[in-house]
Parts: C-alpha cells; sequence; structure tokens
C-alpha cells in the first residue's frame, strides 16, 4: 500500500491512511506501507536548497530532500501503533534500497526482501517504509530517486516481497483518459496496459512515476491506482474497489483505439535554420547538448532542397532552454548555420492508444479537428502506439478537450 502526499497531508489524513491499512491487516492481508512526504514538504525542501545556493551538492541535495519521509513514516507508525496495529517504520538505507549514485534522480539497483518477509511472519508487523530514499551501498550515502520516486519504491518493494499486488492510493480513484483536472468530462479507465500506462506517464500524466511503470512491466508487479479518500471502512477488502489496474495487454477485454491524452506544458523548441548538410552535423549538436545534461525531446530535419543546408527543429524542457541556445551559440562557427529561432512557451499533447497498431487515420482526424479550432501544429512525431504533436501553450486546455471528445473519450 503506497499512499502519496496528499492522502498523508496532515495528521486527519495519515490517520485516515491508517485506517486504510487497519481494515487489510484485519482482513488478514500481510501488507507493506510506502510513504511519501506531506504534500508540500518536499517542494518546500527543494526550494530552502535553491535558496542556499542555486548551485549545490547533489548529495546535499539528497540529505535534505529525503527527510520528508522519514517524518511521515515515523507519523504513521506512530498512529498505527496507538489504533492497536503492531507497525514499524523504515528508512530507505535501512531496508537497505540500494540504488547507483545518480544523486536526484538515482536507480533502484537491489531490494532484499527478506526481512521485510521474515517480520511480517515472525511478528506480524506492518513496515512502514519511506518513499523516494536508497542508499549508494560504495560511498553510504542517501539517494533519492527523482521526484514522484515514491511511486518506484512501491512497486519495487512489492517486486522484492513477491506482492499479489501494488496499491497506490493518491487523490484520484484511478487512471483517467486525461488529467481530471483539465478536462471534466475524463473518465476513469478500468484497466490499462503496462505499454500505454508508460507511454501516458512518459508524456505528462504525473499519477505514476516513469519508472515505477516499468519496475511493474519487467517485474509483472500489478499495480492497482486507488483514492485514499474513501471512506476506509465503507471498502470490502475482499472486494473490487473503484480503481484502474495496470496490466499486461491480454487481460484487457475491451479495447479502444484511443485509450488516453497526455500533455506536458513546459517545452520548449529550438530551430536551427541552414545548418550544414553533412555527416557528423547532427552527432556534433546533439552530442554537445547531452553533454550539458539537457534533454532533447521531438527532433524534426527537413530534407534540404540544395543538398547543402538544412532545418533541424527540436524540443528541449523549457527550464533549459536558455542553457540549450548557449551550448549551441558556440557551434555557430565550427558546423555552420544561418541563425537559431526558439520558443519556450511550447506544449506537447499526445495521443495514446494501443489500437493504432491495427487503424490507420487516427492522427489525421486530430489534424483536421485541431485545424477547425484554429489551432496550428508546430511540429508531430508518431510511434506504434501514439503521437505527439507541439502547439502554443495557450491552447493547450482547449486541444485536450478537442482530442478527448475527438476520439470518444468522454462517452
Ligand atoms: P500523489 O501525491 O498521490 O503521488 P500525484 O499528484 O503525484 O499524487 O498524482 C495524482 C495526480 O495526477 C492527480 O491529482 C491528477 O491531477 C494527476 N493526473 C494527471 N493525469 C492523470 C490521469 N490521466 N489520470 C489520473 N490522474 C492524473
Ligand atoms: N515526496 C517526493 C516528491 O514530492 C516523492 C513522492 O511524492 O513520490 O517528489
Ligand atoms: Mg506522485
Amino acid at each position: 500500500m503506497k499512499f502519496g502526499g496528499t492522502s498523508v497531508a496532515d495528521l486527519d489524513r495519515i490517520r485516515n491512511a491508517a485506517r486504510h491499512v487497519r481494515r487489510e491487516v484485519d482482513a488478514g492481508h500481510q501488507v507493506a506501507v510506502i510513504v511519501s512526504a506531506l504534500a508540500g514538504v518536499t517542494n518546500q525542501l527543494v526550494e530552502l536548497c535553491r535558496s542556499a545556493a542555486p548551485l549545490h551538492d547533489a548529495r546535499e541535495y539528497d540529505a535534505v530532500v529525503a527527510s520528508g519521509e522519514q517524518v511521515a513514516a515515523g507519523l504513521l507508525a506512530i498512529v498505527l501503533q496507538s489504533s492497536g496495529v503492531t507497525a514499524r517504520s523504515w528508512q530507505g538505507w535501512q531496508i537497505p534500497v540500494l540504488t547507483d549514485n545518480a544523486h536526484g534522480g538515482a536507480r533502484i539497483r537491489e531490494i532484499d526482501g527478506s526481512e521485510l518477509v521474515r517480520r511480517f511472519l515472525d511478528r506480524g508487523e506492518v513496515a512502514v517504509i519511506t518513499g523516494f530514499q536508497g542508499i549508494h551501498k560504495e560511498t553510504g550515502r542517501i539517494t533519492t530517486l527523482g521526484r514522484g520516486g515514491s511511486d518506484t519504491s512501491a512497486v519495487a518493494i512489492a517486486a522484492a516481497v513477491a506482492a499479489d499486488r501494488c496499491d497506490i492510493y493518491t487523490d484520484v480513484d484511478g487512471v483517467y483518459t486525461t488529467d481530471p483536472r483539465i478536462e471534466s468530462r475524463a473518465r476513469r479507465l478500468e484497466r490499462i496496459s503496462f505499454e500505454e500506462m508508460l507511454e501516458l506517464a512518459s508524456l505528462g500524466a504525473k499519477v505514476l512515476q516513469v519508472r515505477s511503470v516499468e519496475l511493474g512491466m519487467v517485474n509483472n508487479v500489478r499495480i492497482f491506482v486507488r483514492s485514499s479518500f474513501d471512506k476506509p471502512e465503507d471498502i470490502d477488502p475482499h472486494g473490487t474497489p473503484p480503481g484502474t489496474l495496470i496490466c499486461n495487454e491480454e487481460e484487457i477485454v475491451e479495447q479502444h483505439v484511443v485509450t488516453g491524452i497526455a500533455f506536458s506544458k513546459d517545452e520548449a523548441q529550438i530551430s536551427i535554420r541552414r545548418v550544414a548538410d553533412r555527416p557528423g552535423v547532427a552527432a556534433a549538436i546533439f552530442g554537445a547538448l547531452a553533454e550539458a545534461n539537457i534533454n532533447v525531446d521531438m527532433i524534426v530535419q527537413i530534407i534540404s532542397s540544395d543538398g547543402a543546408t538544412t532545418d533541424l527543429t527540436f524540443t528541449v524542457p523549457a527550464a533549459d532552454f536558455d542553457r540549450a541556445q548557449a551550448v549551441l551559440g558556440k557551434f555557430k562557427d565550427p558546423i555552420g548555420f544561418e541563425r537559431l529561432d526558439g520558443a519556450n512557451d511550447i506544449a506537447k499533447i499526445s495521443v495514446i492508444g494501443i489500437g493504432m497498431r491495427s487503424h490507420a487515420g487516427v492522427a489525421a482526424e486530430a489534424f483536421k479537428a485541431l485545424a477547425e479550432r484554429g489551432i496550428n501544429i508546430r511540429a508531430i512525431t508518431t510511434s506504434e502506439i501514439k503521437f505527439s504533436l507541439l502547439i502554443d501553450a495557450a491552447y493547450t486546455e482547449l486541444a485536450v478537450r478537442t482530442l478527448h471528445s475527438l476520439y470518444g473519450l468522454d462517452k
């Protein structure tokens, strides 16, 4: 059972989470609990680091931001104990959750679940484990898994103890066809495949951290997204509560062409005009951006008409827009291009569905519908089960709603 920040936002909510845990324990289930920091706390800690020094040591950033989860785990253990449930809190390093040393965005390498299982069996003890945290064994330093990383902690621990299911308790009662905060007609999906969820999450739906879905897919952990706001005692612990099951494609009976729509507003577009069209140019440009740790996403290159120069357009996170331009500016002479154009108020809208593998013309319908709304498309990319469009950020909501109804997702 994993509880996100809003689900443990204050003592009342922590008590509420404890009642969910208690219901499952009383029903005879063996549970481990993973918690996020209290809502807003991680943001505050990140901000404190920034204020202390804009450029700071990532190891110390981790030492600071990992503290939020420690408080949440301790408090939940106290509340559980006072309601008669045998419980003990654990920090990432105590389990241990072993990670690499990519501070601020570490990846889990290994978790030994045997001690957790032994304690269940010997003492019937509920482990309350801090999400988000790990430890790099060689240096002994605390690491964190990147924002939203408690989801990944939960799925990794579920895999380590061979759990029947990993329940993600959050502030919505499942995964919706799009973010319900943007489109009130969004519908809850009963089931969604790992592959589609992976696309939804990586293209902007922050309901689950991308890495958690990857881990679920690789280790075949059934992930169930559900609400912590449903009254704990009204739920039948042996029944099927409202929620969304993320599972293998074969387990999904009802297939749609389009399953969901994701969006991300923090995109910037850079176009390099009339860049020399010869081998090694793209390698030099994108190599330099990679070296500066700038993530490049959509890349579109125009076939040159004269064989001498071409236009290269791509996107980077809006936060890296200035830095990317500075990196590229240095290449003007050695590589040779006419100018850099850019915009940093761009949104990426993505339409996802396994059915696209076998249906033609799905994207064409979107182009027409957006044109009718006067929304200009700046770039398009497609892959087997999704396509993405770049538009001006001001039209994000309109575009999401237009496509949501175009593909019949609100019915
Ligand atoms: P937690 O604190 O529990 O980890 P998050 O805020 O990280 O919760 O994730 C839940 C939020 O994700 C929801 O409140 C919702 O606004 C947002 N969200 C974005 N896209 C979707 C989607 N397709 N389905 C459900 N929620 C979504
Ligand atoms: N508390 C961390 C964050 O805000 C981890 C999480 O909530 O999943 O990013
Ligand atoms: Mg989250």
